[in-house]
């Protein structure tokens, strides 16, 4: 089968010929029936070296996966051969507190993950191929009616990530409150979606790009203003002068983070998603009274139902441009040169 597979960091993944996965005791193979196309594979390709993460290629790219149940190994049972299905991206030990409650992102036994802090696309075989091998049948989410493969592969990440992020900070989105989302693209403009789903709160949205702000329109946005110098000043002024409950920064570069820190509100939350290298000084008067400042890593297992739940009754709806395997290069090029709209997904 053709699989698109990283082989070294800081170099161009390639397809190649490999062997089509066959299950073992408790494993689930899966047609790929989508792949989500996720900026991290950028960072994995640009950025990162041996050391970065506990894990190294080569491996096939693709952490944002669904698609129909192919093949069942020995043990598994309550699936059926061609069943659509989503598959949670977080592999981790299966037994440890974190894990036992479907946070496997949080895994605290590394050593019992098939790969420490990763899974398919992360340092083990991802989802950018004809096949797709899921290591744990836990792992595998039946779809409900109404969304198919490649429909809710993105809501595996672009959806789930998010989801929890705007999830834990539900009692700061009451209707008088304010959300602002920096950086609309695959995961920003879903994360637009889902506080005006989830939560009556007023979203600004924040992005360098013209095309992006009007993404942000379409997906509800209330306000949304240009990145760059003036943007805390409009949302200072839009919010009363008093600044955001809830800012999730998809970005996380130093500009994006200092604008965070700027408009968020006394008492408020500032949620740095995006790995955009940035840093952020905090001390006593560099941000406002009990701001709170966290990093959120994907989602939970009964979180990513919940996303599918929205997805199939239509109140979440990613906006995708569809690639074949073969011309996944080019998704990953125009996310490069932000020509991209929503999130790109490859279907094999
Ligand atoms: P994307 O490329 O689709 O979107 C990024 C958006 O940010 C684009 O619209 C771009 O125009 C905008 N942007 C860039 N610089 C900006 C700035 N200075 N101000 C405002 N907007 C700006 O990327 P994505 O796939 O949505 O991923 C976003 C980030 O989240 C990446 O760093 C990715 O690695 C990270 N990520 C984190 C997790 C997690 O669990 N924490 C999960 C998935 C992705
Ligand atoms: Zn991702
Ligand atoms: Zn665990």
């Amino acid at each position: 089968m053709r699989a698109l597979r990283l082989p070294n960091w800081k170099s161009e993944p390639e397809i190649v010929e490999v062997d089509q996965p066959e299950p073992g005791p408790g494993e689930v193979v899966i047609k790929v029936g989508g792949a989500g196309a996720c900026h991290s594979d950028l960072h994995l390709m640009d950025e990162f070296e041996a050391g970065a993460v506990p894990w190294n290629p080569p491996f096939t790219l693709g952490h944002e996966n669904a698609g129909w149940v192919h093949a069942l190994g020995a043990g598994v049972t309550g699936l059926e051969i061609g069943q659509p299905v989503a598959v949670y991206g977080p592999w981790g030990c299966g037994i440890c507190a974190r894990c036992r409650v479907g946070a496997d992102n949080y895994c605290e036994n590394p050593a019992g993950a098939p790969v420490p802090g990763g899974g398919g696309g992360l340092g083990l075989d991802g989802g950018m191929a004809d096949y797709l091998l899921v290591p744990a049948a836990r792992h595998v989410v039946p779809l409900p009616d109404g969304l198919d493969p490649a429909a809710a592969a993105p809501l595996t990440d672009a959806g789930l990530t998010p989801y929890h992020a705007v999830r834990r900070s539900w009692p700061k989105l009451a209707p008088e409150n304010t959300a602002v989302v920096i950086g609309v693209g695959g995961l920003g403009h879903v994360g637009v979606q889902i506080l005006k789903a989830t939560t009556a709160a007023r979203v600004i949205a924040v992005d360098t790009r013209e095309e992006a702000l009007k993404l942000a329109e379409e997906c509800g946005a209330d306000l949304t203003v240009r990145s760059g110098e003036g943007a805390a000043d409009e949302i200072r002024g839009a919010t009363g002068g008093r600044g955001a409950d809830v800012v999730l920064d998809f970005v996380g570069a130093d500009p994006t983070l200092k604008l965070g820190a700027a408009v968020v509100r006394t008492v408020g939350d500032l949620t740095v998603v995006g790995l955009g290298g940035g840093t952020l000084p905090v001390s006593f008067f560099a941000v406002p009274y009990e701001a709170s400042i966290q990093t959120t890593y994907w989602g939970s297992r009964p979180e990513l139902g919940e996303v599918l739940e929205l997805g199939a009754r239509g109140l979440v709806r990613p906006k995708i441009t569809t690639f074949g395997l073969d011309q996944a290069m080019d998704a990953y090029r125009r996310m490069r040169d932000g020509t991209l709209e929503g999130r790109a997904v490859i279907v094999p």
